[in-house]
């Protein structure tokens, strides 16, 4: 049939509409397809951000001083999703295919705060120099930033702690930060299974209930809660 669009009677039908008859696509008059808008429940959805930029060195300074939220989690945990979802910008922080790429601290500035991402750990493929800097670089931040004002500590709700989340629980506990534990892909269990896996994953850390989000980038679960506890650790009030 090649060849034969737009010839006869059925390509009279499928002819372009002009744009004085196209005006009206999107004006939605009824149309399911509506523009997501900001998220009223969520206080960092779409609030101006700023990508301030990439550190390697935890003692950077950034201007204006102000309160920091720190995110770190395994590689692949859904840190960036995470981000992105949080902040309502699909491509602020690359969802990445290949992980333990980055070994740098990403800055980014809302009103009256910075999110921070840290790089992420547990990467298999890391060499032992490769890691023993990866832990110096949290260690300084975690220990000595002085504007730090709260860690986002990502897990992933379907699987037991791994060594390196261990290793890191320990770091956040010697840092004395006020941190929050937050489940990452909910969506990827059943309603039944969800809260089975959020038990044995606070015993296995020994974490209380107020100390643990459940999330789902994919789903929005939990976002607009984490967001408001994010305002209140930045404001100064305990995670
Ligand atoms: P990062 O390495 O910690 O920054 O993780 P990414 O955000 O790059 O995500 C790693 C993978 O997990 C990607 O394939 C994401 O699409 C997927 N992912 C992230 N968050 C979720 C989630 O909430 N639900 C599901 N089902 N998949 C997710």
């Amino acid at each position: 049939m090649k060849g034969q669009r737009g010839s006869g009677a059925a390509g009279q039908q499928n002819r372009k509409a002009p744009r004085s008859e196209r005006a009206d696509v999107g004006a939605n008059r009824g149309s399911p397809f509506v523009q997501p808008g900001p998220d009223p429940s969520n206080p960092l959805h779409v609030q101006p951000i700023q990508f301030v930029g990439s550190f390697p060195d935890p003692q950077v300074r950034v201007e204006p001083e102000l309160p920091e939220i720190a995110f770190i989690g395994r590689s692949n945990v859904g840190k960036s999703s995470l981000l992105n979802v949080l902040v309502g910008r699909p491509g602020l922080a690359r969802v990445s295919g290949s992980p333990g790429k980055t070994t740098l601290l990403n800055f980014y500035r809302l009103p009256g705060m910075y999110l921070v991402d840290l790089p992420g750990y547990g990467f298999a493929r890391a060499s032992k120099g490769a890691r023993a800097g990866y832990r110096k670089l949290v260690n300084d931040y975690l220990r000595t930033r002085r504007s730090l004002a709260g860690v986002v500590w990502l897990l992933d709700v379907r699987h037991q702690p791994s060594n390196d989340d261990l290793e890191m629980q320990k770091l956040l506990a010697e840092s004395g930060r006020p941190v929050l534990a937050v489940l990452t892909k909910a969506d990827k269990l059943t309603r039944s299974a969800l809260p089975i896996r959020v038990h044995e994953l606070s015993q296995a850390l020994g974490l209380q209930q107020d100390q643990v989000e459940i999330t789902s980038s994919h789903s929005k679960t939990g976002i607009a809660e984490l967001a408001t506890s994010i305002v209140a650790a930045a404001a100064g009030e305990n995670v």
